[in-house]
């Protein structure tokens, strides 16, 4: 069968490399490297794919969520609740940009943050509340909008993993006030380098943060205030508009694999499968399952040259970064799932035999045929 890659980059690239290096070279002859009409082009596409009105590319995913937060009308330094199952550029941006982390616990089923465990954790001064649509599966917006509009605060939605996905037929990114992605190269819709995006319905907002990511500027060499430097690259932005044309095509092959990982492994009592909401459609950037005996299990898959990940190992609150700091963080179902949870090799390049090998090792080790 040869090695099973987790990601597969160099394959995916071979599938559209012509498309790809007309691309860039075009950048290259025309040497405009930084914003312009390949970026304009890109963000017009994203917006309309993601069924926005208004998209803003920028560096990378981190700092779009730091920019979205300095663009959201909030009060300064309140508290912002982040679940503890995540990526930590979802809680260091909250803190970058001067607002307190509040870490919630996530549901034991979906292993995300739903309404339950963010009103365990909401107080007077929280401003607002940011559910990560984690592995590329939506969080419960319609109970989490509720919640925000109930006490007066916002939802900045953490969609870095979940490019299309859907909550009840809406896109991820337009429901709260302002969503953003990452483009980091393993994500579903990646650039060869780093790159992000902004999305709101809000002109007032993208106009805001389009600034921000430009020197605060309104025109050359006037700065309406201090911004920073977070721009979009005219080679990222190139790739992710040849990419964006196959990320149907490419979600449509993961979601057959998460179906077939499903069937494979359905009577397996040691194995707890990923638990899909029916009014959401899951993109499938990771494939979680869950197992006491985790470690031994991957240790036999990787004899077997399956590589496999782990998202994440450790809860947020229990990272040295935040050692010191949230000493009242109470999130047991996150601190459990570390030690249990294991991502299986999910990429738009992966084929249905090669995940029957997987599945096939997987029952293997537990004694099953
Ligand atoms: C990847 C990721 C980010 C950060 O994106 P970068 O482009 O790497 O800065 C933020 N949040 C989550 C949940 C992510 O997976």
């Amino acid at each position: 069968m040869g090695r099973v890659r987790f990601v597969d980059l160099p394959a995916q690239y071979r599938s559209i490399a012509a498309e790809i290096d007309d691309e860039i070279k075009s950048i290259l002859t025309s040497a405009r490297f930084i914003g312009g009409q390949p970026v304009r082009r890109f963000e017009e596409s994203f917006a309309d794919y993601q069924q926005v009105r208004f998209c803003v590319g920028v560096g990378n995913g981190t700092d779009a969520l730091e920019i979205a937060l300095d663009a959201v009308p909030i009060r300064c330094g309140g508290e912002i609740i982040v679940p503890a199952n995540s990526f930590i550029a979802s809680s260091e941006a909250v803190s970058r940009s001067g607002y307190r982390v509040v870490f919630a616990d996530v549901n034991c089923q979906t292993y995300l943050m739903g309404r339950e465990q963010a009103e365990a954790v909401l107080t007077e001064d929280t401003v607002a509340i940011m559910p990560v649509h984690l592995y590329g599966q939506p969080a419960p917006m319609e109970d989490l909008m509720a919640l925000a509009r109930e006490r007066g605060i916002v939802v900045v939605e953490d969609a870095a993993q979940a490019h299309g996905a859907e909550y009840r037929q809406a896109r991820v990114g337009g429901m709260g006030v302002v969503g953003t992605f990452s483009f980091y190269p393993g994500k579903n819709l990646g650039a060869y380098g780093d790159a992000g995006a902004i999305v709101t319905n809000d002109e007032e907002l993208a106009t805001r943060a389009r600034m921000t990511a430009n020197h605060g500027r309104s025109a050359k060499y006037h700065h309406r205030f201090e911004g920073r430097n977070s721009r979009m690259d005219s080679i990222q932005a190139a790739i992710l508009s040849v990419k964006l044309r196959h990320l149907e095509d490419w979600t449509e092959h993961r979601r057959r694999i998460a179906d077939r990982y499903l069937q494979g492994l359905a009577d397996l009592d040691e194995l707890t499968l990923p638990t899909v909401s029916s009014d959401v459609r899951h993109v499938y950037h990771l494939f979680v399952v869950r197992c006491p005996s985790r470690d031994r299990l991957r240790a036999w898959l990787s004899d077997r040259q399956i590589e496999t990940g782990i998202h994440y190992p450790v809860a947020l609150p229990d990272l040295e970064a935040y050692a010191n700091s949230h000493p009242e963080a109470h999130t047991p179902v996150a601190r459990r799932l570390a030690g249990e949870i294991l991502s299986l090799p999910m990429n738009d390049q992966l084929s249905l035999s090669q995940v029957d090998f997987v599945t096939g090792a997987i029952r293997e080790f537990f004694g099953k045929r």
